[in-house]
């Protein structure tokens, strides 16, 4: 970074040595820029010296508050919020492959996964039909198929990724709610594709972490139609305002994100 006044001041020797005892009309003009170009320099000083002035993007004004893009917002600002989280399924851990973690591509759901699948034998635990669900957080209920109705042939065959599609491809599901993070977002989990859910799990009351509150099974997937017996799995997700956990984060980092989680 320039010394501020340094090549002002060369600027106004120059001027001065045309004539002895006065400034000429050049030496007013050299002035002039020397303290335009000394102004230049000191706003770009205070700006932090990134030379936008330049190129008329508007001032910078140096802050001690990191910018957004610089913060690894999935990973840290939201995770250190995100305390308290257990397992949906006992003894369950995080799945090796990617392809069950979100992010993974998808050919419905807007093209990509956006929970943790856990099945039987990739997940730890022991996962088939009437599996104990349990809320990971405690929270609110906010949503309970009690009266579900199976996906038909007519909607297994939709290729629309419209919302009410994704939804009817999550099967019987229960969503709680666990409050809002710094930004006001709600935070809330979705378990789906269950086969059935507690009766304690109501629209309204408040479970606890590790409550039992429903049962795994495959409802929505288009093999629940044909084969009882497949894609017997827990969909899980951790909502956070529009978005999930870790969304658009390359696979290492959704692992940490939710092995952090589930610390
Ligand atoms: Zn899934």
């Amino acid at each position: 970074m320039a010394r501020p006044g340094g090549p002002g001041r060369s600027i106004i020797q120059l001027g001065r040595s045309r004539r002895s005892g006065g400034l000429s009309r050049a030496g007013w003009i050299a002035i002039a820029a020397g303290i335009f170009v000394l102004s230049l320099l000191v706003r770009t000083c205070v700006s932090g010296g990134d030379g936008q002035e330049a190129s008329g993007a508007p001032p910078q004004v140096a802050s001690p508050t990191p910018s957004l893009t610089a913060t690894p917002v999935h990973f840290d600002a939201v995770l250190q919020q995100l305390t308290g989280f257990i397992f949906p399924i006992r003894g369950a851990c995080i799945p090796d492959a990617d392809s069950v973690m979100p992010n993974a591509p998808r050919t419905y759901r807007n093209g990509v996964h956006e929970g943790v699948d856990f099945y039987d034998e990739l997940s730890c635990a022991t996962v088939t039909r009437g599996t104990n669900v349990m809320a990971t957080r405690d929270g609110l209920v906010t949503r309970a198929d009690r009266d579900y109705r199976p996906l038909t042939r007519a909607e297994a065959a939709n290729a629309d990724s419209l919302p009410e599609t994704l939804d009817r491809f999550r099967g019987r599901q229960v969503w709680i709610d666990h409050g809002a993070d710094g930004s006001g977002r709600r935070i809330v989990t979705r378990y789906a594709h269950l086969d059935s859910i507690e009766p304690g799990t109501v629209v309204g009351q408040r479970v606890r972490a590790g409550q039992v509150i429903a049962h795994v099974g495959n409802s929505g997937t288009p093999e629940s139609l044909d084969q009882p017996n497949a894609e017997l799995h827990l969909h899980f997700e951790l909502r956070i305002g529009e978005g999930f956990l870790s969304q658009g984060d390359a696979p290492d980092v959704v692992r940490r994100a939710y092995a952090r989680l589930f610390a």
